[in-house]
């Protein structure tokens, strides 16, 4: 399935990596290794060489893919059923069903807007600036399948290198000469990096597999953990963790012989999912659970005070301010000065994502705010601390004239 045109910065940036990729690949080969053979052919080049051009072949298949697969988009006569059972279900659980207003289009579980893409995205788990391409229901597999390709390409080629330098240390009679050693260096400085953060970010994606879960539901997860934690909504289970084996095969397919085969067809069209055993199929329509007095506040208007001198909200006295999530949450018009501006994360953008974006920032704020000492998940009302140090140096000054 191809996908919509790109941007010329987009192209820019897949060429660059594409040269990233050739230049660490094929530098070592040619420079390091080749002269380090004789610049002959033999069997325990082919043997060292081969395994090696493979992975380079099995990476750049799939960061081919991840580049030009659509990863999904709704359709656009998509809705879900009312008169269904899942509809009634959906109806009683969330009330209205999930709608994105950019695209004008009901929005399944799981898919969310990218603001970078301009559309909504089934499944998605994040916009991926290296492939220039949101990583979706169709792509997933391939962006997987590369991680994996980095990760083993990767140390296979600091291994290969290292053992050329391993043997110049051993033995000085190879010693490689200055422009030879500059290719080391040059590899080493291009490849470690890639290895270390492609590292990191793949142990974290397989994570991901291994719980049926997108970068955008982490995220909703850690939401539902505060609002648990406050005492907000009751315990909540992630409806998708179909347990190990089968998380994996809701990504990369039924076979396990062919999940490194990058042809291979991606189960399911993204617009619904298997739950759970012992989960309401309803159930994906609820995920994510929203903070019941958030949405209670969105429907209450925010109403103008009197004067644009008091304290915003009606608050006597700054220094004494309520802890609860309603200071946290409140609703605020744009000449307050708690008024934050229109909120985003890179890449996508959604009426109810913001939801928890918001309040990651305003928790970032209430933290950094001195002396004002906030207690988590409590509601009561918490005064400031007092400057020990200020009133000791007072209280000294006292003493001194007495
Ligand atoms: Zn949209
Ligand atoms: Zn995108």
């Amino acid at each position: 399935m191809p996908r919509p045109p790109q941007r010329l910065a987009g192209r820019i940036w897949v060429g660059s990596v594409t040269v990233l990729i050739a230049f660490i690949a094929y530098s070592s080969q040619i420079f390091i290794i080749w002269p380090w053979y004789g610049r002959e052919f033999s069997f325990e080049l082919v043997q060292l060489l081969l395994p090696f051009n493979l992975l380079v072949a099995f990476l750049y298949w799939n960061y081919f893919l991840c580049v030009y697969t659509d990863p999904g988009t709704i359709p656009r006569d998509w809705e879900p059923n009312p008169t269904s059972e899942e509809g009634f279900e959906l109806k009683t659980l969330t009330g209205t069903p999930r709608f994105c207003r950019h695209c004008e289009r009901y929005k399944p579980p799981r898919a969310h807007h990218c603001r970078k893409c301009k559309r909504c995205v089934l499944r998605m788990d994040h916009h991926c600036p290296w492939v220039d391409n949101c990583v979706g229901h169709y792509n997933y597999a391939h962006f997987l399948r590369f991680l994996w390709a980095v990760d083993v390409a990767c140390s296979y080629h600091v291994a290969m290198i290292s053992y050329r330098v391993w043997y110049a240390i051993l033995y000085p009679y190879w010693e490689p000469s200055g422009f030879e050693l500059a290719f080391i260096v040059a590899n080493y400085v291009t490849c470690l990096p890639v290895l270390v953060a492609v590292g990191v970010f793949s142990l974290y994606h397989f994570y991901c597999l291994f719980t049926n879960t997108t970068t955008v539901e982490g995220w909703e997860k850690d939401k539902v953990t505060t609002l648990v934690r406050r005492g907000k909504i009751t315990e909540v289970s992630f409806p998708y963790n179909l347990g190990l084996i089968e998380n994996v095969r809701a990504v990369f397919g039924g076979s396990p012989l062919l999940w490194c085969w990058p042809k291979h067809p991606v189960p399911g069209d993204g617009l619904k999912f298997s739950v759970a055993p012992g989960t309401d199929e309803s159930e994906q329509y609820a995920w994510p659970p929203k903070d019941p007095m958030r949405e209670r506040e969105k429907q209450t208007k925010h109403e103008l005070p009197s004067s644009p001198w008091t304290f915003g909200n009606g608050d006597v006295n700054p220094a004494l301010r309520p802890t609860s999530s309603k200071l946290r949450t409140a609703n605020v018009p744009p000449y307050h000065p708690s008024y934050r501006g229109p909120r985003h994360r890179d890449g996508w953008r959604d009426e109810e994502d913001e939801d928890y974006v918001e309040e990651e920032e305003e928790e970032e704020e209430v933290q950094q705010k001195p002396g004002l000492r906030m207690r988590r998940g409590s509601e009561g009302w918490e005064a400031t601390m007092p400057d020990r140090w200020a009133q000791l140096q007072i209280e000294s000054a006292v003493n001194k004239e007495s």
